[in-house]
């Protein structure tokens, strides 16, 4: 049996790791093009910042379509979710669209592949802003203060909501991603493989 004293220490080890993995959350958020062309990257760092959440990575980037590829997640519920996204706008606009004749797309998640790369197109036509943040919740703050992926739904007071009104209905019918401004990671695991992907060990800033 531990003795009470390895006990102790074994809970105080404990602690010390919970308390780096809560004070020490990342996550990572990228200002799409269309943020950069609106003069809004001083403004929106600065919700980010003031709120309290640390910034522990910056750059500006002109990403291309392999890293925006790798970027973006191939699983099949993703992508699909991306088609039936647009299935749901055309249902709620009571458009009908023959998507094989439109688009020579099959199902959801062929129409999904289509919408992945009208975003991969928007993400590569111009410069972006990558930044790595850090604090506690940072995963779930960030993706509050940034708001509703549909910036007409997005409340005020959120970036999207304050900064745009573009509608998955436009969108679609012009053949281009909803500009929303910003990526967000949607969870830990996302923002984990995201920071990987779009940061080196050197370019992130460990500071007090
Ligand atoms: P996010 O995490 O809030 O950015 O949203 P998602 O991960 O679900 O989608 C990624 C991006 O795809 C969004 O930020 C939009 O730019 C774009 N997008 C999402 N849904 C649609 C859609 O129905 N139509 C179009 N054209 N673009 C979409
Ligand atoms: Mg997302």
């Amino acid at each position: 049996m531990p003795s009470q004293k390895q006990t102790s220490k074994e809970n105080s080890n404990k602690i010390q790791t919970l308390y780096k993995k809560i004070k020490k959350e990342r996550t990572l958020v990228l200002l799409k093009p269309d943020a950069v062309e609106r003069g809004l990257i001083g403004e929106i760092i600065s919700r980010f910042e003031k709120c309290g959440l640390k910034i522990i990575g910056l750059g500006l980037v002109k990403p291309n379509r392999k890293l925006m590829d790798k970027h973006y997640p191939k699983t099949k519920e993703w992508i699909e979710n991306l088609g039936n996204n647009f299935f749901r706008t055309c249902e709620e606009n009571n458009l009908k669209i023959d998507v094989k004749k439109e688009f020579n797309v099959n199902n959801a998640y062929e129409l999904g592949l289509l919408v992945r790369s009208w975003l991969i197109d928007y993400m590569c036509s111009g410069p972006i802003v990558k930044i790595a943040i850090e604090g506690p919740h940072a995963v779930e703050i960030v993706r509050k203060i940034v708001g509703h992926t549909l910036p007409y739904k997005a409340q005020p007071g959120t970036i999207r909501g304050d900064f745009s009104i573009d509608t998955p209905i436009l969108a679609n019918l012009e053949k281009r991603a909803i500009k929303n401004l910003i990526h967000a990671s949607g969870s830990k695991e996302e923002a984990e493989y995201e920071i990987n992907l779009w940061f080196t060990k050197d370019e992130l800033i460990d500071y007090n």
